[in-house]
């Protein structure tokens, strides 16, 4: 079966700005796949070429392994980065009139089913939280049944228990079958959703992987961090490699349990130690030599 969806030498150009310059991949059936830079990485442009919303300046891109058709419209769900609700509706008569756009729409107990909306349905759409006018929106999504679903910054704005919230249900929707591909420039929510991820940054994808294998690739190892002053042995004498910033002694190991032996045998103080295991985030500071979230 070919991939769901697939991308070759994507290209999007504005007056002076290349916003996607040359991206490709192919997104197998039923995974999470998501596209992580920082801000003006490009994500969205190429989300809005792929999903037919602005036309490519080159590229092909093809659905279910050939050329998209006017069908493909049809056949996709849209979560919008920005989308605003009429005020003076309800949360079913929103539904409601998505629901007239296609002939056989999902059924509204099922919507509300999927993303919790049983309690608000009657709600006006200006009475309801952040994180329940996502989840409209994520049903607004559903409504014509889609087997692939775009999602742009899905949980922006949320606060930390409604992304939890919107992430489980967006899991949910995974687990039944249908094919995802998100943006984000949160690690934690690529970390959490995505089964690939391709990490862009000014246009281009310049890796890709499932989130573990990425670490693995380019950060191997956990950082042990205790205070400067916890440690009396002379530095040099030290048995591993270490580095010190700001005040504390910085030891990177691939064997934490070793690691601690070591450390325990020199009589060092642990009370003040942390531990870091490295993420999405130090795979692009590795790369690019800056944060995701500056
Ligand atoms: P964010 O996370 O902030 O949404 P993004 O990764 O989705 O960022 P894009 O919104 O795709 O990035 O923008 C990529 C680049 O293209 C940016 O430099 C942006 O300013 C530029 N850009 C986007 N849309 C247009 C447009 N309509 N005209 C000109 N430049 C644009």
């Amino acid at each position: 079966m070919p991939p769901i969806l697939e991308v070759n030498n994507l290209v999007k150009r504005y007056r002076t700005v290349t916003a996607v310059d040359g991206i490709s991949f192919a997104i197998p059936r039923g995974i999470c796949f998501g596209l992580l830079g920082p801000n003006g990485a490009g994500k969205t442009t190429a989300l809005e070429v792929i999903e037919g919303i602005i036309p490519p300046t080159e590229g092909e891109i093809l659905f279910n392994g050939t050329p998209k058709t006017e069908a493909f419209q049809q056949e996709i769900g849209i979560q919008f980065q920005h989308t605003s609700l009429l005020n003076f509706m309800t949360v079913r008569e929103t539904l409601l009139i998505f629901q007239r756009l296609y002939q056989a729409p999902e059924s509204i107990e099922r919507l509300a089913e999927i993303c919790n909306l049983g309690e608000i349905l009657d709600k006006m759409n200006d009475r309801i939280s952040g994180g329940q006018a996502q989840r409209l929106m994520l049903a607004l999504a559903l409504v014509n049944r889609p087997k692939l679903l775009f999602l742009d910054e899905p949980s922006a704005g949320l606060d930390p228990q409604a992304r939890r919230y919107l992430w489980d249900i967006i899991r949910g929707i995974k687990n039944e079958g249908r094919t995802i591909v998100l943006t984000t420039h949160f690690m934690d929510e690529a970390e959490y959703l995505c089964d690939e991820i391709a990490i862009m940054d000014h246009g281009r994808v310049i890796s890709r992987g499932a989130p573990a294998e990425l670490v693995n690739r380019y950060c191997a190892g956990v950082t042990i961090s205790l205070p400067r002053a916890s440690v009396r042995t002379p530095l040099a004498e030290l048995p591993f490699s270490h580095r010190e910033v700001n005040g504390r002694l910085e030891i990177t190991t691939d064997r934490v349990d070793a690691g601690l032996a070591q450390l325990l045998a020199l009589k060092v103080d642990l009370a003040e130690m942390t531990v870091h295991s490295p993420n999405l985030e130090d795979v692009f500071l590795h790369l690019t030599g800056r944060k995701l979230r500056e």
